[in-house]
């Protein structure tokens, strides 16, 4: 079923994060210190080395890797709701290599930041809650039943 609500863009924020910490992890904190429970993420910048996720759709676990090397954060994208009544960053990242090869997948924690700059924008809108989905075994969106 396709869930669709109206959101407003309320408030943009603009920052680097700090080298050596975890990428998700501080993008997370962020969200929890300042109240974000919808929004959106994009940032860019480097990783001194990289803890990433694939999904796998048949077992329905994520299978995690890592790479031990530094990249660059072509892109990392990512969204903000809630689950389990905290902010939950949900991103994805992009990352090249020294020949522009390309890795990527879902951000785990583990990935170090060599330099990162964000955009963090925060939304007003109704509340979209991660619950377990059992068609696909992952934490979707769920919102309060219309009148
Ligand atoms: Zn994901």
């Amino acid at each position: 079923m396709t869930i669709m609500k109206k959101v407003k863009s309320s408030e943009l924020f603009m920052g680097k994060l700090c080298h050596g910490g975890d990428l998700l992890e501080e993008i997370t904190d962020i969200c929890q210190k300042n109240n974000v429970q919808l929004g959106r993420i994009e940032a860019l910048g480097a990783v001194q080395k990289a803890r990433l996720a694939f999904y796998n759709q048949q077992t329905h676990e994520y299978q995690f890797f890592a790479i031990d090397q530094s990249l660059e954060i072509t892109k990392l994208v990512g969204n903000i709701s809630l689950k389990d009544g905290s902010p939950m960053v949900h991103a994805h990242i992009t990352l090249a290599d020294k020949t522009g090869k390309a890795y990527g997948g879902h951000l785990a924690s583990g990935t170090v930041v060599f330099a990162c700059e964000f955009i963090l924008e925060v939304f007003e809108g109704p509340i979209f809650e991660r619950k377990l989905d059992e068609e696909t075994g992952l934490p979707l969106w769920t919102m309060p039943k219309e009148k």
